[in-house]
């Protein structure tokens, strides 16, 4: 299927073409055809499979097609409500990107940054807004954004939105926008409070399945290392310098670990940059913005702030701590191996995380494959290797065959 099968008009296309996107990828081919046709949707897909396209291309489409409306200042007629600021981000780069050939305009506004420049723009008027629901109810409430004109309002990463609290404020920001208007929820996993909030919002909704919730890329290998916790980043500095090739992110689960590790890498000479709730949406997003340019190779990241984002080329992921819920460690790895690049899933497991790794096994019904060839292994039996401080040299004959790979620099 070409994207002209889909009833794409010219600039849409145009747009598509100097994406370098060649064919609509499966969440496409199924939600743009629906979403054209006006029908309410609920798609299940994780980032990374193209969902972003799949709601902007047809949005944007059709407000094109009825540009001619409102003359004097434009109206705010799609509403996309995102949990994090920087997926929001990234969704409003996409529909830039998407509406180059076009002269509809999209403004994306967030809390943490300042509101003043958000309201100059909103002032000017915008096609589309994409926000996160504390800002956006905010400035609705100080009457810089006016809802009443949506003719598509999006839901993106449900499931996240609920889990950090919004269900509140989404509902809110629904009720504020017209009846009629057409809804979309994507989520990466529908659990039955996302069933029921779809019953509130949604009018005879089409459900599409693109990804059985549970299934991890194919594109991604996995490897597990059993280690006692004490020894985690020496691990983590053992892989880095003898394994990990390329960029690589890095998770943990609370923002004092992320902040504590970056600090140890920082000293061990590696360029690193973490990204959590409690820093400031500027340093965070230049955090983003230096990984995704290549400046920076390690980024530490939460689970909630790195959820979503989009990194082009991610070579590596690596689970400094294991993830307590399967699904998670699905979305983490699920970072890399995109779009048709190969990637690596390291994880860590120590001996309080095995019933984490248990759990995810059973969850996507995969083995991971354990690596036990490292100088810090977990069994007590098994015999240690004799590791020099940062002399990345083994006893004979113990060296596994990625550690035997050049040493490669990230500064
Ligand atoms: P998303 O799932 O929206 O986060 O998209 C993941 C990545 O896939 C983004 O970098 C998109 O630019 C890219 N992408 C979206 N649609 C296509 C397509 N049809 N062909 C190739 N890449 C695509």
């Amino acid at each position: 299927m070409s994207f002209k099968d889909l009833q794409l008009i010219k600039p849409i296309l145009k747009a598509v073409e100097a994406s370098s996107y060649v064919e609509p990828t499966l969440v496409q081919q199924r939600s743009i055809p629906l979403i054209l046709e006006g029908k309410d949707v609920i798609v299940s897909a994780q980032t990374g499979t193209g969902k972003t396209a799949a709601f902007a291309l047809p949005i944007l489409q059709k407000l094109y097609d009825k540009q001619d409306a409102p003359k004097k200042g434009k109206k705010i007629r799609a509403l996309i409500v995102s949990p994090t600021r920087e997926l929001a981000v990234q969704i409003q780069q996409n529909f830039k990107t998407y509406a180059e050939f076009t002269n509809l305009t999209s403004l994306v506004i967030f809390g943490g940054a300042s509101i003043e420049p958000q309201i100059d723009v909103l002032k000017k008027g915008v096609d589309i807004l994409v926000a996160t629901p504390g800002r956006l109810l905010d400035l609705h409430k100080q009457d810089y954004v006016n809802l009443d004109y949506i003719e598509t309002f999006v839901l993106d990463e449900a499931d996240l939105m609920l889990d950090m609290g919004f269900i509140d404020d989404v509902k809110k920001i629904e009720r504020l926008c017209p009846e009629n208007k057409q809804s979309l929820l994507f989520s990466a996993t529908i659990p039955n409070t996302i069933e029921h909030l779809t019953q509130s919002i949604l009018k005879d909704p089409e459900r599409i399945d693109v990804t059985p919730t549970k299934s991890v890329a194919k594109d991604v290998s996995q490897v597990l290392y059993y280690v006692p916790k004490r020894n985690k980043i020496e691990l983590c500095l053992h892989l880095m310098r003898n394994t990990i090739e390329g960029n690589v992110l890095i998770f943990r689960r609370t923002k004092y670990g992320v902040d504590k590790l970056e600090q140890t890498l920082a000293k061990n000479g590696y360029a690193v940059n973490s990204i959590h709730g409690d820093k400031a949406q500027s340093e965070r997003q230049t955090a983003l913005n230096k990984f995704k340019n290549g400046y920076v190779k390690v980024l530490i990241a939460t689970d909630v702030a790195a959820r979503g984002i989009d990194i082009n080329e991610l070579d590596n992921v690596l689970n400094f701590d294991m993830p307590n819920i399967p699904e998670t460690y699905v979305h983490r790895i699920g970072r890399t191996g995109r779009a048709g690049h190969t990637g690596k899933a390291y994880s860590m497991c120590s001996a309080d995380e095995k019933s984490y790794v248990k759990a995810i096994q059973n969850a996507i019904n995969v083995q991971i494959p354990v690596e036990t060839e490292h100088p810090y292994p977990l069994d007590p039996k098994a015999k240690p290797i004799v590791h020099k401080k940062q002399g990345s040299k083994y006893k004979k004959g113990r060296k596994s065959e990625a550690s035997k790979k050049k040493k490669k620099r990230w500064y």
